[in-house]
């Protein structure tokens, strides 16, 4: 039992989105129906919709940054009502039972987590379709309850680029007294950012263009490192207890390890594969750590945008009609955006 609502979709890696017949699931007992307002656009869409990653399965519809309002609710449905704002993030299932799902970290399922868009839902065995869609329909586990207060057009990147950024700044304890520094000014890390001067620490970031000096000073920063100034790098030496390193590519960090504190250590949040060789010395003369960490888990989420709810935080963004899509992404893969694209969902497909 399916029904259809209008989306846009990638028929193959190689040509533009195009419109395109969504099917959607009948609701389930524990099911949330949602009619989706805005959708924020990810670097990740544009990857599964270009096949850089080898696995994507046509159809894609991408999206896993989606604001929207209960439309209707399952049977056995708790915590929603129709009405409801409410958002997913990049996960809509889980085993629910392994070590990590018990200890609410979901994205880290031992059995794979399932994907908002470009997974397999774990009980029909349908391809799931994202966010560039008039509905989704989502187990309620996975439903987030969104702010009221917050400007909710700009709310959708917190779900991904903003607890990507989130989580590491949480497992690492940073707050009052802390020093965090920031490599890369996108739209991870403009949210990282904000949320670590809102958790009360004090933030650098390291850039190579210090035309970013102004942007990152408003958003929170309260010192700028140009990363190719020798001298600059070297006043930074034993500093920062966190680095939170969001670039996309493969770069070295030697440079940066020298800049944090006994114990500090740099986690990387944007680069998935390989990186350069790096010397151990600044890990062993200063006990220093690399780490890595993917997303949230859907407390870590909820618990995210309650803080941002208090904090007033949203992301910085700029609103795309449904059909300006592909230009979004020519427009995305020059970094030519303050600092997410978010689609006009409910007036423009
Ligand atoms: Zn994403
Ligand atoms: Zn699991």
């Amino acid at each position: 039992m399916t029904y259809t609502v209008k989306g846009f979709a990638a028929l193959s890696a190689t040509q533009p989105l195009v419109p395109f017949n969504v099917p959607r699931r009948a609701l389930r007992a524990d099911d949330v129906q949602i009619d989706i307002l805005y959708t924020g656009v990810c670097h990740s869409d544009l990857h599964m919709a270009r096949n850089d990653w080898g696995v994507s399965q046509f159809p894609v519809v991408p999206g896993h940054e989606i604001v929207g309002r209960v439309k209707a609710v399952g049977s056995k449905v708790s915590k929603f009502k129709v009405g409801d704002l409410v958002g997913v993030g990049c996960l809509v299932d889980s085993c629910r039972t392994c070590n990590s799902c018990q200890h609410d970290l979901e994205q880290y399922c031992e059995q794979g987590s399932t994907q908002t868009y470009g997974g397999v839902d774990r009980h029909d065995h349908t391809p799931t379709y994202g966010g560039y869609s008039k509905e989704i329909v989502v187990s309620e586990a996975f439903v987030l309850s969104v702010p009221e207060n917050l400007d909710t057009k700009a709310v959708p990147p917190v779900l991904c680029a903003g607890i990507t950024t989130w989580s590491p700044l949480r497992h690492w304890n940073v707050g009052k007294g802390s020093k965090v520094a920031v490599v890369g000014l996108g739209g991870l890390g403009h949210m990282a950012i904000k949320l670590a001067k809102a958790l009360g620490a004090q933030v650098a970031l390291f850039t190579r263009s210090p035309a970013k000096s102004q942007d990152a000073l408003r958003l929170g920063a309260s010192q700028i490192i140009v990363s190719t100034n020798e001298e600059q790098m070297k006043a930074a030496a034993n500093q920062f207890d966190l680095i939170i390193d969001t670039v996309p590519y493969s770069h070295d960090v030697s440079p940066y390890m020298p800049t944090l504190a006994l114990d500090g250590t740099l986690v990387f949040v944007g680069l998935i594969g390989q990186h350069p060789e790096f010397s151990t010395a600044p890990l062993i003369f200063g006990r220093r750590s690399i780490a890595g960490s993917v997303i949230g888990g859907i407390k870590e989420t909820q618990e995210l945008l309650d803080f941002c709810g208090e904090h007033n935080i949203v992301s910085d963004v700029e609103m795309i009609n449904m059909a300006d899509i592909n230009t979004a992404y020519e427009r995305m893969l020059k970094s030519d955006v303050k600092y997410r694209f978010v689609i006009d969902v409910a007036n423009t497909l």
